[in-house]
């Protein structure tokens, strides 16, 4: 199977070069050509074993240029019990709200306690075994600029993996307390933290930037190095999350909730719009989903969007108790486009040229015909995500964090408007304990402690749920990074840190 560019479908690559190369040379994201299909019987099969087995078998149909060993050894490595605290990496919460019933499909029981480790425990295995194939013996310095989970997830995935480096940059002032903990206290030999001062923008130019210096470039093909790319454009972080919407099915017909071929709905707190592009590749495979719904908090661009067909970016950007969906322009929207599209790649060229010279564009109406055929969109703000934590708590005793709390809400919200109850699997992405200060505030009105990890200790003492180990480690982690630069000064970080002049 070939991967083609959203932008040019001349552009054609093979598996192994879209993960290695993350984008396309003229700025489109890569697709599959076409997509494996999965019959009730194959689904079935799926249902038969357990989550390593079902990303084995999907990993091998999209990735067609590794062997089975290389896919087999890829997903060993990364689905641990170790990691993931048991053998069932993303295990379901079932809950029943009056005749709503609901799955909580918990992804965030990793290293970094987000959801992002899903797809970020993995994707070291298939980047190196990639640059491998396509640019044998080289290694690979992966730059990454976050504003908080990514960071730390792929710190987590890349630490002491052989044949790359990663450097993370933050903004000093832009990341929560735990976040920067989190990230400051990181082990690995290959591994550099850099705070920068600015904003996370900043940070994003400034990495933007190098990766297209020449100069530097050279420098590290001397030195036979090239920088790669672990932010959720690159297929390598999308694809394995298609594998968990296939497993949630399986689980739930193997628990007897639903039955083979039943349809089910799926809803998503969005930010970069790949978790619930994921799901609708799993639709297109043949999973049976009968709608998308997707979730923003105040930021509600995507909302938006599905509504009335046109995507203005041009608007108030909110910082909310959701940070990591704070975000304007949503890149993986654009292959939604192409894929709506049927593949059309001069419109989507014309779309994204619209968005990045106007700020702004609006779909055809066929376009916004299947929109509307597939998606629903809604969106809460903080103070109503707050009293969806606290209800959940209280009628449900289901502790969720400030993004699985917005999914939820926005999840009422639909089915108060349409009455559609089918069941519905809602991506739960995040550890609540990442999150305790909005998350203790929204379940009790009494005094704060300061600290953050006081905090902590209060959410476990009050709910009586179990800290994640890896966040209650961090109180005594030794701190190793603490260098801040000037944003100006982030080339000569990076050839420092890689010991290069
Ligand atoms: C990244 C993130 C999201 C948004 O996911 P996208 O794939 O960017 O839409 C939601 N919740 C949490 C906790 C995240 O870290």
């Amino acid at each position: 199977m070939n991967y083609n560019s959203t932008r040019n479908k001349n552009a054609v690559v093979t598996a192994s070069q879209a993960i290695a190369q993350g984008i396309s040379e003229e700025g489109g994201l890569f697709v599959p050509q076409e997509l494996p299909k999965y019959t009730l019987d194959d689904i079935k099969a799926l249902a038969a074993t357990d989550y390593k087995g079902r990303a084995k078998k999907i990993l091998g149909d999209f990735l067609s240029d590794f062997t089975e060993e290389e896919i087999n050894e890829s997903v060993e490595a990364a689905y641990t019990a170790e990691k993931f605290g048991s053998d069932d990496p993303a295990p379901i919460s079932y809950i029943e709200c009056g005749d709503k019933k609901i799955s909580l499909l918990e992804l965030w029981h990793g290293p970094t306690s987000a959801f992002k480790d899903m797809a970020l425990q993995i994707l070291p295995h298939l980047l190196t075994k990639s640059v491998k194939k396509t640019y044998n013996g080289k290694e690979a310095v992966i730059l990454v600029a976050t504003s908080g989970d990514t960071g730390k997830a792929a710190l987590e995935g890349f630490k002491d993996v052989d044949g790359t480096k990663i450097i993370v940059f933050y903004p000093v002032d832009g990341v929560s307390p735990m976040q920067k903990r989190q990230m400051a206290t990181q082990k690995g030999e290959n591994v550099s933290v850099v705070a920068i001062k600015g904003n996370f923008d900043d940070a994003q130019t400034g990495v933007k930037k190098i990766f297209t210096n020449a100069e530097i470039k050279n420098k590290l093909a001397e030195n036979n190095m090239l920088f790669s790319s672990a932010n959720s454009i690159n297929w390598g972080r999308l694809l394995p999350q298609i594998v968990y919407y296939f497993s949630a099915y399986s689980d739930m017909v193997n628990e007897g909730k639903i039955q083979l071929g039943d349809k089910i709905n799926v809803a998503v707190p969005t930010g970069n719009f790949g978790n619930i592009l994921a799901s609708f590749y799993a639709m297109n495979m043949g999973l049976p989903i009968n709608k998308f719904i997707c979730a923003s908090n105040a930021n509600n661009v995507l909302t938006d969007f599905i509504r009335t067909g046109t995507y203005d970016k041009k608007r108030q950007f909110y910082t909310t108790i959701s940070p990591s969906m704070d975000i304007l322009v949503s890149s993986n929207l654009e292959r939604l486009l192409y894929h709506l599209t049927d593949g059309n790649d001069k419109k989507v060229a014309e779309l994204m040229k619209a968005l990045s010279e106007n700020g702004v564009y609006t779909v055809d109406e066929e376009i916004k015909a299947k929109l509307d055929k597939y998606f629903w969109g809604g969106f809460c703000d903080d103070e109503n995500t707050k009293k969806t934590i606290g209800s959940l708590y209280e009628k449900e005793n289901y502790l969720a964090d400030t993004h699985t709390a917005v999914a939820v809400n926005v999840y009422n919200q639909y089915v108060e408007e349409t009455g559609d109850k089918t069941p519905t699997v809602i991506a739960s992405t995040a550890s609540p304990y990442k999150f305790a200060k909005s998350v203790l505030t929204s379940i009790t009105d009494e005094a704060l402690p300061e600290d953050e990890f006081a905090m902590v200790d209060e959410l476990s003492a009050k709910t009586k749920t179990k800290v994640p180990a890896p966040l209650a480690a961090l109180k005594d982690a030794e701190e190793r990074f603490s260098f801040a630069c000037e944003v100006d000064e982030m080339p000569q970080t990076v050839l420092n840190g890689l010991s290069i002049n």
